[in-house]
């Protein structure tokens, strides 16, 4: 590495080299092998100086030292390297490895310095100031990508920032209040579905203390960025000299023409380190986990590396495959990885479902690794999770659609590219609408009680070679019929908030609280989840978009929310035992790498003690009594609680409840029903309430039977169900063999040059 010097007088510019050298240094060893003017603006004096550095590749980001003693000698000698916080962008810092540069690698260095965190909102509302705004619901605080507007015009949570005039001389202004290296500027038109408004050129210029401003300049021209063609995607602006400054103004020349001057915006740029200042804290974690975004290939390998540093509580399946043909992979992690133990409940977290929602992904693959080496370092909390819980974790339900916006990358994709599967389907509106079957038939029916509450079984439409079903989906459902889950979430982004079912509104109401008779008890779940989340739960924070969750402490119920008919949560609830929530993690859905640790941190707790709410309520084995085996499927019914669940294979079961007394009746084809009555202590250990059942004489129920009277309703239920997962399976089966049909043409296609 070389460090030039070029038209720097060294009598003005070494105090200021000694005050950000670390960070431009830093910043350069992030970009691209190339050699690139840095410009400096300094403090009281308009004098712009600039230095060549010799920037290196990521993949030697390692050799800091060596470069960081030649770059001593040229102006310092005391100082030391602070890499703490970009070193937090660097993807190789926690992994050791070297990874290959590939092309998505090349086009990203373009954006190596972080984002200054408009989305993310750690850059504050005052902060953000601007020339003008047309109203206070369209003012500064409102220019942040990918913000998002209420449904009603004009109120104060609008779209973007907009300003009061269309003329050239508007501008939104960024206080990155340090010394910042910055390096571009991502721009996006306003969010509204009443209007288009959107910025086409724009100017940017910088300041140390916003009073004097100079403007960026490309050679001896002032420099004319190219803006948007849309409202929602998101364009880069490289600065074509990276310049150290504290303020920075982004100042629209052309717009659309019909609209007004209209825009959504992050900032790239590298904080420059001070060495003196002690606010520069590390904003990171202390774990040592893999912080980076994944792709496909990365994820695999990643899981792989978990499984080899614990081969003894995990092990790698996959479910099926999504349309493009990629695996869901799925870590199951546990004492016995392999095989159900009687009694020991069964959980999933599911992520990325919906694709471009990328922090749940990396937050299940931090909980892989973080299980693996807490559970070798004896953290006893870990330990007793592990042994008494099988936990399978599929941190991507959606892999197409990730791939999708990786390409893209956490500050271009957008809002919503790689959401939808390949084939353009919402997988969580992809599973069969039950609510309404039941609801429906509760309707009918003259005695409501009378009416199955549970394990409604999939109608025949859906089961069909052409129903919209997607492979992902498809894939989940035959999942969650193969392992007795108890508890689930499925992570999400873009907002903050934990939603739980219905999801489903009753009588299609676009917005209605449609509570289900677990309702405390999902309550409950979601609670635990918000109350331990750091940024939910800091009465400060303020609101993502435009819907104020923290009136209701950060939870919420789907269906007051927005209506979802066959979203995972309800199908979960209503076709097999398991209770789900889904969890709105941040308000930016695709964080940058830089923010994961942080979010890691953010999450941790919640992911853990969520878990261990699995051990709540009660459970027990369900038995012959002359036998001593275990029944399966028989049905467990909590009085007042109008929603039953059956045992497993072995006879296991257990029924999620919030502390008290109950009234349990248990009862099983062929079987005289037993009643007990179980109490839930407030200890977060399940209760066991074991049940003994005692055969009806065979004679009489053929007795019953020949007398051509009815097979009791909940056994055909149950018929019918198993016909209709096998006829799903069938049918999954034959698209993807299709589908496999059809890959090997077109790139046999593809090899022929056709
Ligand atoms: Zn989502």
């Amino acid at each position: 590495m070389q460090l030039t010097e070029r038209n720097m007088e060294k009598s003005l510019c070494t105090l200021a080299a000694v005050i950000f050298l670390g960070g431009f240094f830093d910043a350069a060893q992030l970009t691209d092998d190339t050699t690139t003017e840095v410009h400096l603006l300094l403090n009281s004096t308009s004098t712009a100086a600039s230095v060549t550095v010799q920037l290196q590749h990521h993949s030697t980001a390692k050799t800091t030292p060596t470069a960081a003693q030649k770059l001593h000698t040229t102006a310092v000698t005391t100082k030391k390297l602070h890499r703490k916080n970009i070193s937090r962008d660097s993807e190789e810092e926690n992994n050791g490895e070297k990874k290959p540069a590939s092309k998505t690698d090349e086009k990203k260095t373009q954006l190596d310095c972080p984002p200054l965190g408009l989305e993310s909102l750690r850059v504050d509302d005052s902060q953000i100031r601007a020339s003008s705004s047309q109203r206070s619901g369209l003012g500064p605080h409102r220019g942040r990508l990918n913000i998002q507007s209420g449904i009603s015009d004009g109120d104060l949570y609008d779209g973007a920032w907009c300003a009061a005039y269309k003329d050239q001389n508007q501008w939104l202004e960024v206080d990155a209040i340090y010394l910042t290296l910055f390096t571009g500027v991502v721009l996006q038109g306003k969010n509204s579905i009443w209007s288009w408004d959107w910025v086409h050129t724009y100017k940017v210029q910088l300041s140390n203390d916003s009073v004097t401003w100079k403007t960026c300049m490309n050679g001896t021209e002032e420099a004319i960025f190219e803006g948007n063609q849309n409202a929602w995607s998101p364009v880069l602006g490289v600065l074509p000299v990276p310049t150290v400054a504290r303020f920075i103004r982004i100042n629209p020349q052309t717009w659309y023409i019909n609209g007004t001057v209209c825009l959504r915006a992050e900032i790239l740029g590298c904080r420059v380190h001070d060495p003196g200042d002690s606010s520069e804290q590390d904003l990171g974690s202390k774990d040592p986990l893999d912080f980076r975004h994944h792709n496909y290939n990365e994820m695999r390998k990643f899981m792989k590396s978990v499984t080899k540093e614990c081969p003894d509580i995990t092990r790698i399946y996959t479910i099926g495959k999504s349309y493009t043909g990629l695996k869901l992979y799925v870590m199951e992690i546990s004492d016995n990885p392999g095989k159900h133990e009687l009694g020991e409940p069964e959980f999933r977290y599911v992520a990325g479902m919906h694709g471009n929602e990328a922090l749940g992904r990396e937050l299940v693959l931090n909980l892989m690794q973080y299980l693996c080496k807490e559970y070798k370092k004896g953290n006893q909390r870990v330990v007793r999770l592990v042994t008494d819980t099988r936990i399978h974790l599929l941190p991507s339900m959606n892999p197409d659609g990730y791939e999708e916006a990786y390409k893209k990358g956490s500050e271009l994709a957008g809002w919503a590219e790689g959401r939808y599967s390949f084939e353009g389907i919402d997988l969580n509106s992809n599973f069969p609408d039950l609510n309404n079957i039941m609801w429906d038939a509760e309707e009918m029916a003259i005695d409501k009680s009378k009416v199955s509450n549970h394990y409604i079984p999939i109608p025949e439409y859906y089961t069909q070679e052409d129903a919209m079903v997607s492979p992902e989906t498809r894939a989940v459902i035959s999942w969650m019929e193969d392992i007795p889950f108890v508890l689930s979430a499925n992570l999400h982004g873009g907002e903050l908030v934990v939603s739980y079912p219905f999801d489903c509104t009753v009588g299609w109401a676009p917005q209605e609280d449609t509570p289900t008779t677990d309702n405390a008890f999902f309550r409950w779940l979601a609670t635990v989840y918000a109350s331990t989340n750091l940024v939910m739960a800091n009465p400060n924070r303020r609101l993502c978009h435009h819907e104020d969750f923290q009136v209701h402490n950060n939870i919420i119920n789907g269906g007051a929310w927005h209506t979802v008919p066959g979203s995972m949560n309800d199908f979960s609830y209503m076709h097999t035992n398991c209770f789900e929530v889904t969890v709105e993690l941040s308000c930016d859905k695709y964080p940058h790498a830089s923010e994961l640790p942080i979010e890691w941190e953010n999450n941790k707790e919640s992911l853990l003690v969520y878990m261990e709410q699995i051990h709540r309520g009660i459970k027990g084995v369900v038995r012959d009594k002359m036998t001593k085996q275990g029944i399966s499927d028989a049905v467990i019914k909590v009085e007042d609680h109008d929603h039953d669940i059956r045992s497993a294979v072995d006879g296991d079961y257990w029924r999620l409840l919030n502390p008290g007394e109950y009234k349990v009746v248990v009862w099983a084809e062929g079987y005289f029903p037993s009643m007990r009555r179980c109490h839930v202590g407030m200890q977060p250990r399940a209760t066991i309430c074991d049940f003994t059942l005692t055969k009806t004489p065979l004679q009489r129920l053929k007795e019953i039977r020949a007398k051509g009277l009815k097979i009791p309703q909940d056994f055909l239920q149950l018929r019918l169900r198993a016909l209709r997962l096998r006829k799903l399976r069938a049918t999954t089966k034959v698209l993807n063999q299709r589908r496999v049909g059809q890959r090997t043409l077109q790139e046999e296609r593809k090899a022929r040059g056709a």
